[in-house]
């Protein structure tokens, strides 16, 4: 049996800046909603965990021009500590680091928790999947347990189209089932579980699981982008290639069941998602009940359509070559995501896929690694 590779600890041994007892209930503990907690919290400032990241610093900067003050906590595993922006307070630690996350809420009183910290990438979650349980599921977990001790009332999680898995129709409704083909999937959709049994059982505690599909795209302002150290995302994978940063572009299969035989994806810009996840706070904070929201284009674009966008849009020329299937790959994922664009009144405004690989173009060959 091959040997799983070894993954990094997800974030850096804990930092415990506070006194010692606060935090977590003892294990075993009945839930306890703390209603008292909840009504000092309301109106309070943002937790947002992996806000150094790629969504979760869009989402920052949404969140500051709605107005909101925010907190950030990032492991820095992935992010960049430079993408939070000047001004916004900042903690370097694990968002399962429940006496570390208890000294947040309560310092900068929160009110409410947008999660997106985790791990975001399918091929590497199959070939390592207790990675992906343990810092996607198990520091969720974590996370749920010590806003519901400590009163937060509305928790926005970063949840994923990959965990309908193969869907049976496309466009994907909310209610579709859910049977993800991969650890990535699975673990976001135990969260999931996790958040819809907690509000079950704790009355003050709602939350928006946002679905994305196929999250693209810069700041428009060019305050924020992709920036993987190893990229696996087709858009930043082809500007990198268009860039001369890597030999080419290999096309993971031609031969699926679609008109041009690649894969098809439903793009959708990174700043209209981050604004999704303002509208859908506010919604919770207004008494929105909680909720599953797709969050798409409800356009489809193929493999071979999106290397073609990146060729015209950059100008340039580069090695495009077909490569095996790569494991995991639903032939096409689209959105039907109706159920946000009216409870959320979203209308995602740069998601039209020139508009989104232009911003995407122009960030990387500003930011060249
Ligand atoms: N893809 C590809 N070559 C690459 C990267 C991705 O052909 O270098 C394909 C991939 O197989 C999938 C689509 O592009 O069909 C989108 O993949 P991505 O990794 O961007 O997002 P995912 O759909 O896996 O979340």
């Amino acid at each position: 049996m091959a040997a799983l590779p070894s993954s990094a600890a997800p974030c850096p041994p804990e930092r415990r800046i506070m006194r010692s007892g606060s935090g977590s209930s003892p294990n075993c503990a009945p839930l306890k909603c703390n209603k008292r907690k909840v009504i000092r919290a309301m109106g309070g400032s943002v937790l947002v965990t992996g806000g150094a990241g790629y969504i979760g610093s869009h989402t920052v900067l949404a969140l500051r021009h709605a107005g909101y003050s925010v907190v950030v906590i990032d492991d820095l595993s992935t992010g960049a500590r430079d993408a939070v922006p000047d001004g916004v307070p900042f903690v370097e630690g694990c968002a399962g680091d429940g006496r570390l996350v208890a000294e947040i809420l309560r310092r900068h009183r929160v009110g409410s928790v947008i999660h997106f910290a985790g791990s975001i990438v399918v091929p590497e979650s199959v070939a390592d999947p207790l990675k992906y349980y343990r810092n996607n599921t198990c520091v969720s977990r974590k996370l749920v347990e010590i806003c519901v001790a400590e009163g937060i009332s509305a928790f926005v999680f970063s949840s994923t189209a990959a965990i309908y898995g193969i869907p049976d129709q496309v466009p994907i409704l909310e209610s579709a089932e859910t049977r993800p083909i991969t650890p990535y999937g699975r673990s976001k959709l135990m969260t999931e579980w996790i958040l819809r049994d907690t509000a079950a059982a704790c009355e003050a505690f709602r939350y928006a699981a946002l679905r994305y599909f196929n999250v693209a795209g810069a700041d428009p302002q060019g305050r924020s982008g992709q920036r993987t150290a190893r990229p696996t995302h087709l858009i930043e994978v082809a500007c990198h290639a268009a860039l001369g940063l890597r030999d080419g572009l290999d096309i993971f299969g031609e031969d699926y069941d679609t008109p041009d035989g690649t894969c098809i994806r439903d793009y959708i810009h990174v700043s209209d998602l981050a604004e999704a996840h303002v509208l859908a706070l506010r919604d919770l904070n207004d008494g929105g009940t909680s909720a599953a929201l797709n969050l798409g284009n409800q356009r489809g674009h193929s493999v071979r359509e999106v290397v073609a966008a990146v060729g015209r849009i950059s100008g340039r020329n580069f090695l495009v070559r077909v490569a095996p299937r790569r494991a995991g790959d639903p032939a096409e994922l689209v959105a039907d995501s109706t159920l946000a664009r009216k409870r959320l009144d979203w209308q995602p405004a740069r998601s039209d896929l020139d508009t989104l690989v232009a911003d995407a173009w122009r960030w990387h060959s500003a930011h060249r690694p």
